[in-house]
Parts: C-alpha cells; sequence; structure tokens
C-alpha cells in the first residue's frame, strides 16, 4: 500500500482566509441588506494595461501563422524578455546582471516555494516573523522544519525573526546562524522596508557567515523614498551570497496572467564550490516547460515606454488608496504603517482587542473586511493588515465608515 509524504501531514491548516469567507459569508447570511467592502484584498483589481493587451493580441496573431508559430518556449526564457529584464531592472539601476543570470518563470510563488530543493536537507532557514507563508509552508513540504508547536505557532527547526514596532518591522541579525535567509522587502504583511544601508548589513552578513539570502522584491515597484533598494544587488557583494525573485503581478497585474522571474548570480556558490546558477539551470529545464510565449510578449510590453507610463499609473491609483487609508486612520487614532513604499497599511490593533477580535468588531460595525495579523505568524497578533488593491471609491467609504464607529 503506497504512503503519502508525511512532511505533508505537518502542515498546520492554512484556516486564515478560509476563516475569514466563512466568517464574511456567515455575516452576510444572517444581514443580507449589508453592504461589505473588502480591504483584505491581496490580488490586483484594475485590468492589464493597454500596452500590455495589444502585444498579447499581437502575440496571439503570431501563434495563428505557421511562419510565426512557437512551440515549447526555451526552459530559461525568451531572450528577449531576459534582455528588458536585465537593462531596465538591474543594468539601469548599476546592478550588473546579465541574461544568464535570469531565469523565467511563471511567478514568484512557484519560485520562492521551489528554491529550498536544491539546498541540503539540514540547511536551517531563518524567516521574518510575520511573513508570507509559502517560505516556512514549502520547507515543511521538505522536511527541514522540525517540529511544529501548536501553542506558540512555531516550528522547532526555524529560526523566527520577529517584526514588531519596536524594530520598525526590520528584522535583526539572528543570534543562531541561519544557512538560508528569507527576506521580502518591501513587505507582505507589514507594508515595511529596509533601507540600502541596511540591506548591505545583511547582504555583509550572509558573505560572512556563508548563508544564502533568498530576496523576495515583488513589490518593487511601490517603492517611493530614495534611499530604498529596488533589487538586493544593488549591494556591493550580494552577487555572491543571494537570489532574488520578481514577479509581473504586482507592478503590472499580472496575478491570472502568470509571469515572474529568479536571478541566480554566477558568482554565488555553494561551500563546495558548486554554482547555484548551474544548479537552478538543471531544476528549471528539467521540471519547468518555459512560460508561454503570447505571456512573455506581454511581459516584455511592460518595459517599453507606454507600458511603463501606464503601470506607472496603475500603482499611482492603488498608492494614492494606501495614503487615504494611513492618514483616515491615523486621524481616527489608529497607529498604522506601511503604506509608503508598499500597498500594504499594518495597524496596531485597538487596546485589548487581539487580531480576531478586531476583524470581527470591523465586519459587525464597519462592514469592513481586513486580515487578522496573527494570521501570519505569533509576532502579527495586535495587528492587522489592510489593502490598496480595492477601487478609490470602496477605499473612501471604508475609511469612512471606520471613522464613524
Ligand atoms: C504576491 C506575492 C508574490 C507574487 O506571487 P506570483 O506567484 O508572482 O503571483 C510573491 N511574494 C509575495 C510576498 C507576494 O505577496
Amino acid at each position: 500500500m503506497f504512503k503519502v509524504n508525511d512532511n505533508y501531514l505537518k502542515l498546520p491548516g492554512n484556516y486564515l482566509f478560509s476563516t475569514i469567507g466563512k466568517k464574511v459569508k456567515e455575516y452576510k447570511e444572517a444581514n443580507p441588506d449589508k453592504d461589505i467592502i473588502s480591504l483584505g484584498i491581496g490580488d490586483v483589481t484594475q485590468p492589464l494595461a493597454p500596452a500590455i493587451i495589444n502585444s498579447l493580441h499581437r502575440a496571439v496573431d503570431e501563434m495563428a501563422v505557421k511562419e510565426t508559430f512557437r512551440g515549447y518556449a526555451p526552459d530559461l526564457g525568451y531572450e528577449f524578455l531576459r534582455s528588458a529584464i536585465a537593462e531596465n531592472d538591474y543594468v539601469a539601476r548599476g546592478a550588473d546582471i546579465s541574461i544568464d543570470e535570469i531565469f523565467i518563470s511563471d511567478g514568484a510563488k512557484c519560485d520562492s516555494g521551489n528554491i529550498q530543493e536544491i539546498f541540503a536537507l539540514d540547511n536551517k532557514i531563518a524567516v521574518c516573523d510575520p511573513v508570507y507563508p509559502v517560505y516556512v509552508d514549502t520547507n515543511v513540504m521538505a522536511g527541514r522544519t522540525g517540529t511544529y508547536n501548536t501553542d506558540t505557532g512555531l516550528w522547532s527547526d526555524v529560526i523566527y525573526m520577529p517584526c514588531k514596532a519596536d524594530n520598525s518591522f526590520a528584522p535583526e541579525l539572528p543570534k543562531e546562524t541561519p544557512d538560508i535567509i528569507y527576506l521580502c522587502f518591501p513587505n507582505n504583511p507589514t507594508g515595511a522596508t529596509i533601507k540600502k544601508a541596511q540591506l548591505q548589513e545583511w547582504v555583509d552578513y550572509a558573505n560572512r557567515e556563508g548563508a544564502v539570502i533568498i530576496y523576495d522584491a515583488a513589490y518593487e515597484a511601490y517603492i517611493s523614498e530614495a534611499d530604498v533598494p529596488h533589487t538586493i544587488y544593488e549591494c556591493a557583494g550580494a552577487k555572491t551570497c543571494a537570489i532574488e525573485l520578481k514577479s509581473f503581478s504586482k507592478n503590472a497585474g499580472f496575478t491570472g496572467t502568470r509571469l515572474g522571474y529568479a536571478v541566480v548570480p554566477k558568482e554565488l556558490k555553494a561551500s563546495d564550490g558548486t554554482s547555484l546558477n548551474a544548479l537552478w539551470a538543471r531544476r528549471h529545464g528539467t521540471k519547468f516547460n518555459g512560460a508561454p510565449y503570447i505571456i512573455q510578449r506581454a511581459g516584455e510590453a511592460v518595459y517599453s515606454e507606454e507600458g511603463k507610463k501606464q503601470t506607472a499609473e496603475q500603482i499611482a491609483y492603488y498608492m494614492n488608496n494606501a495614503r487615504m487609508i494611513k492618514e483616515g486612520l491615523s486621524e481616527a487614532g489608529f497607529t498604522v504603517s506601511g503604506g509608503i513604499n508598499a500597498p500594504y497599511i499594518w495597524l496596531k490593533t485597538p487596546e485589548k482587542m487581539n487580531s480576531w477580535e478586531f476583524f470581527d468588531y470591523l465586519l459587525t460595525n464597519a462592514n469592513v473586511v481586513g486580515t487578522p495579523g496573527s494570521g501570519f505568524g505569533p509576532s502579527g497578533e495586535g495587528y492587522f493588515r489592510l489593502t490598496a488593491f480595492g477601487t478609490k471609491e470602496n477605499t473612501e467609504e471604508a475609511i469612512r465608515r471606520i471613522n464613524t464607529i
């Protein structure tokens, strides 16, 4: 009789979004006349920009003609897209990343989940707390995390780096040395970010300790402040210690279209001298058959003059929502952070209310839905995440309601 990979059985149920859905459904059923606004959405809502749609149409038409039809895409991605990425996201920022260090994928969720496969099972991971759940859960599936403590919500073999108000939601260098360090800036869920000098400290630490940093830069396009790094490769020495993950989901609305990439520098070597670039190329070529041609053409259009302008307008729209939420809640007396370099606002729940109590309070009294911070890790308890991905009208109305309860 076959058996399953019992690491999967160790996963605690991911109750967060299903619990939210259940609570909202119950409330709606009991109060059918109430109009509920969600500021909990972790997905873009604006349609793809015209430059992207035009490029998609052209590529679809090419597929209908014998001379321009394409079959399997190259495993690592088409050169037209990889060179647009190298030029715009790296060389233009003074980061010397070449085409053969860029691996096109169908998004950063897969890359952030899959990348752990190329590391030894006894490598120790360090994560921020609260955190995007994919990093830990995929290491649980691999069997790298030890045992789960249901009281604390922590894994015995994971190094947690609490991010709270007292450290401005920026992780501190851990006491115990990790092998693999997951960092995500601008951060989901806290919306926090770190300055270039702070990121340089992480790069220096990783190089000194022989650790690798997996840097999730999915929200890079939301950065508005000058001294916040857009890529970890702005830091000296990052090419010998860091992998960077990027996505077209949040900057250009590709959440349903699917496109992302990983940067694995050729200088990045394991302790025995093995090149991670070669290893990831091997893994990618074996388990991935390339992102679709039409989608890679759509991705290329993000870097056209029109595409840059149109996607910047969409980001400005979301960031105007973020500003409204942040200002509106501050005026209402809440303690808020984030929302300056990220579409997420992280708010401290009022005294004597934990994350879930505040969820219920907001749902019942303002008919507004958000996400309890405790769902992202124990250090998220007492916090609450609101997102800027709604419409301007709904965001305004939600803030108005919160201000009058
Ligand atoms: C949305 C998000 C991603 C992007 O995921 P895709 O698979 O590219 O859509 C990656 N990391 C974080 C932290 C995110 O919030």
